[in-house]
C-alpha cells in the first residue's frame, strides 16, 4: 500500500537533507551518472530510488516532477515504464550476478523509448559477486550521456572503492521516532498509539515501520526473534547449536534477527546506564531488566560488540553456520526466570 504522489512532492520520510539535493539535482540537471544510496535495511533506500526514478522520468514540468499521474509516472506505478529496470539478486540473500550487469548494460545502451534518460536500480549491491561488480565497473567508466545508475547498498565499505569513487554518494540514516509515528499517521493512517509503539520498535527504519503497520505477520517475526533469545540464554550447548542450525539457513533473516538483538542488548545496557526512557522493547522491560541486573556491564558492552562484528561478518558472507555457533557460545546463559 502506497499513498499517491501529489504533483512535485517527495513523500520521503527523514533524512530532508538528502531528499533536498536530489530534487535540485533533478531541477538543475545536474545528478551524476551512478549514484550510491547507502544505508541500514529498511531506512528507506528502496523508497528513495523509486521517487527519484519517477521524477527523472517525469513528463510534467521540472517543478511538478513527480506528478504521478502522466503516462510515465503511471507506466512506472505498473510496472512498465520502458526506460526503466530494476536489477536485484533472484533471492533475497542470494549473489547479484554477471549475467544480470550485462542485461543492465545491454539495456542502457539502448535509446530512451519515452523518457530522457534510461535508469538502471541495482538492490542490494553490496551482493555482487567479483565479476559482476567489475562487469558494472566497466559500464561506469564511459557511461553514454543518458544513462543513471542507481546503486543500492547497506554500507559503501561493501562496494568497491572504485565503483564508490565513480559515484554521487547519498548515506540515509535512521530517523526520529517522531517523524515515523506523524507518517504512519498522516499517510498509513495508522491510529497514533499504535503508530507510536511501531516507531518506537523501528529503531529509526520508517521502511520497517510500514511493513509493521501494513503486515502483522512482520511484528511477529521480531516477537519470535526476542523470545528466541531469551529462550536461548536459559538452554544448553546443544539446543543453542540446533538453533544456530535454524538461524544459519536463512542469511536475510538472520541478519534481521542479530539487528533486533543487539537493540535488546542496547536496552540492557540503557537500563545498566539508568537511561530507562530511552528502551526500544518496552513490552520485555522486565526480562531485560532482570538482564541487565545479573550481567556486569563489561560484559554487555563486550557482546554488543560481538553483534557487531556478526552483522558486518554475515553481510561479508563468512560462514553463517559458524558464525551462529560461535555466537551461541557468547551468549550469556543466566538461568533467570
Ligand atoms: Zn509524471
Amino acid at each position: 500500500m502506497t499513498p499517491p504522489i501529489k504533483p512535485g512532492d517527495w513523500p520521503f520520510v527523514g533524512n530532508t537533507w538528502a531528499v533536498r539535493q536530489l530534487q535540485q539535482a533533478v531541477t538543475r540537471d545536474e545528478l551524476s551518472h551512478a549514484l550510491l544510496i547507502t544505508g541500514p535495511d529498511s531506512v528507506g533506500k528502496r523508497a528513495l530510488a523509486r521517487i527519484l526514478t519517477a521524477a527523472l522520468l517525469c513528463q510534467a514540468p521540472v517543478e511538478q516532477r513527480p506528478c504521478g499521474t502522466c503516462l510515465s509516472c503511471r507506466k512506472l506505478e505498473s510496472g512498465n515504464q520502458p526506460d526503466f529496470m530494476l536489477v536485484e539478486p533472484e533471492q533475497k540473500g542470494k549473489a547479484l550476478v554477471v549475467k544480470q550487469i550485462r542485461d543492465l548494460e545491454r539495456f542502457l545502451k539502448l535509446t530512451p523509448i519515452e523518457s530522457v534518460c534510461k535508469i538502471a536500480l541495482v538492490n542490494d549491491f553490496e551482493q555482487a559477486n567479483e565479476s559482476a561488480a567489475n562487469a558494472l565497473l566497466k559500464t561506469l567508466e564511459e557511461p553514454p550521456s543518458h544513462v543513471r545508475l542507481i546503486l543500492l547498498a547497506l554500507d559503501a565499505d561493501l562496494v568497491l572503492p572504485t565503483i564508490v569513487s565513480r559515484s554521487q554518494q547519498v548515506n540515509l540514516r535512521p530517523t526520529t521516532p517522531q517523524k515515523i509515528a506523524e507518517a504512519l499517521v498522516a499517510r498509513w493512517d495508522v491510529e497514533p498509539e499504535t503508530a507510536q509503539r511501531l516507531a518506537r520498535l523501528s529503531g529509526g527504519r520508517m521502511g520497517w515501520a510500514v511493513r509493521a503497520a501494513t503486515d502483522p505477520a512482520h511484528l511477529e517475526t521480531q516477537t519470535s526473534a526476542l523470545q528466541l533469545l531469551f529462550d536461548l540464554i536459559r538452554q544448553d550447548l546443544p539446543t543453542r547449536f540446533e538453533a544456530a542450525e535454524t538461524l544459519a539457513k536463512d542469511s536475510a533473516q538472520f541478519a534481521e534477527t542479530l539487528e533486533y538483538w543487539r537493540i535488546a542488548w542496547r536496552d540492557v545496557l540503557l537500563l545498566q546506564t539508568e537511561a530507562d526512557d530511552a528502551v526500544t522493547y518496552q513490552e520485555h522491560r522486565e526480562t531485560l531488566a532482570s538482564l541487565a541486573q545479573r550481567q556486569p556491564l563489561p560484559a554487555t558492552l563486550a557482546l554488543l560488540k560481538t553483534l557487531a562484528s556478526a552483522q558486518a561478518a554475515l553481510r561479508r558472507y563468512v560462514n553463517a553456520r559458524l558464525l551462529a555457533e560461535s555466537l551461541m557460545l557468547e551468549l550469556p546463559g543466566l538461568n533467570f526466570r
